[in-house]
């Protein structure tokens, strides 16, 4: 039997022509800082992702620097500056929640129980900033629930008070259109392999204009703000992908009914025992994040596992004690639901394997409701 993978939140796999693209970047070996011809064909072929990157994310303005990822991005962010105080809430993926400056007050603001930042709390969390010395950052959807935040409004909320705005669009790009002209953004952060790029890439973007302290010192590659040999193969494929976007957007309501149709199927299937996370709100159409009163989320993802199917459970095991999801626990969700699991779909998941994942979902139901 095939793995379904029902997991593309975590990762995606590169598409034919983004692996095609890799295999001839390696064919020849070039350092894209060199001054001879393969070397500039190297940096011919980066600047071209760049240009298909400032595309892609309508961001002309803006200064784009390629990383090992979006992790890496993340904390440049974070790190771009002495910020007096960073602003973020609890749901924030780990490459943002566990970078704590030193000398720097990190202040949390409200999620309401749909996922959905508290713009009041963070407008009175803003009024008591002692300078504009300040970042506030808010990923445009999250990784568990895909819950779609109100960052234009929040971005207004911080130009008023002088601050600084970044948001992770890891999780939001190629799902969903994305501006940053619109949004208003200062800094925004990309990951390649969750839009069937390669993994190991990503990128820092930055509003020209502001200047960013590096955090990686050496040769002083991208313009001295990430300095190491460029990952020509990598970057030259994340360029594919994001070419690749415009076809993916056209499936998206494709995905989206699949989704759906799942969600509906396990509805009838739970009633009362199930509860959708931020089904009410604007979400990414490929996700779907649920749990079922008092099942334990690592024996459902085990249990998926041993089918052959592919889901991502919505706590973390780490040495062996397992932890409670924390966007949960920013949605002060009732413990007897707090373990939850995550769908997540891609373009090619077919009719057939949600059926599958149903019949497997009632398998698991009715032996916990039996109980
Ligand atoms: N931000 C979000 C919302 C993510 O989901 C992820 C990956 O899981 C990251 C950042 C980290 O990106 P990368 O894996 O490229 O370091």
């Amino acid at each position: 039997m095939n793995i379904i993978n029902f997991d593309h939140n975590a990762s995606t796999q590169v598409s034919p022509l983004v692996l095609a693209r890799i295999n001839e970047i390696y064919s020849f070996g070039a350092n894209s800082s060199s001054s001879h011809g393969l070397g500039r064909k190297a940096a011919m072929i980066i600047e071209g992702a760049r240009q298909d990157l400032s595309n892609a994310l309508n961001a002309a303005n803006y200064e784009i620097y390629f990383t090992s990822g979006g992790t890496e991005a993340n904390n440049m962010a974070l790190f771009s500056d002495d910020f007096e105080q960073i602003f973020y809430a609890k749901f924030e993926h780990s490459s943002v929640y566990n970078v704590r400056p030193r000398n720097c007050e990190i202040i949390d603001f409200a999620v309401d129980s749909n996922g959905v930042i508290d713009l009041n709390d963070l407008q009175n969390k803003l009024a008591q900033t002692k300078s504009p010395n300040f970042l506030v950052s808010i990923m445009l959807a999250n990784n568990e629930t895909g819950a779609v935040q109100p960052l234009r409004e929040a971005a207004k909320l911080v130009h008023r008070k002088g601050g600084l705005i970044h948001s992770d669009l890891v999780q939001a790009f190629g799902k969903i259109r994305v501006d940053l002209e619109d949004l208003n953004l200062d800094f925004a952060t990309v990951s390649s392999h969750k839009i069937n790029g390669p993994q190991g890439v990503g990128a820092f973007l930055v509003r020209r204009g502001i200047d960013v302290r590096p955090m990686i010192f050496g040769g002083g590659h991208e313009r001295g703000k990430r300095s190491g040999t460029m990952n020509n193969a990598a970057i030259a494929g994340f360029g594919v992908a994001i070419q690749e976007l415009e076809e993916k957007f056209s499936k998206l309501n494709k995905i989206r009914e699949l989704r759906d149709f799942i969600e509906s199927e396990i509805k009838k299937i739970g009633g009362q025992n199930v509860i959708f996370f931020s089904q009410n709100v604007l979400r990414t159409p490929n996700t779907s994040y649920f749990a079922l009163r008092n099942a334990d989320s690592q024996t459902q993802l085990i249990h998926f596992d041993l089918n052959q199917i592919m889901i991502s459970a919505g706590s973390a095991c780490s040495s062996g004690a397992i932890k409670a999801s924390r966007v949960l626990q920013s949605m002060n969700i009732a413990p007897e639901f707090s373990n939850a699991i995550r769908i997540s779909l891609g373009c090619n998941n077919t009719k057939d394997e949600a059926l599958r994942f149903i019949e497997i979902w009632k398998e698991f139901h009715d032996k916990i409701i039996k109980k």
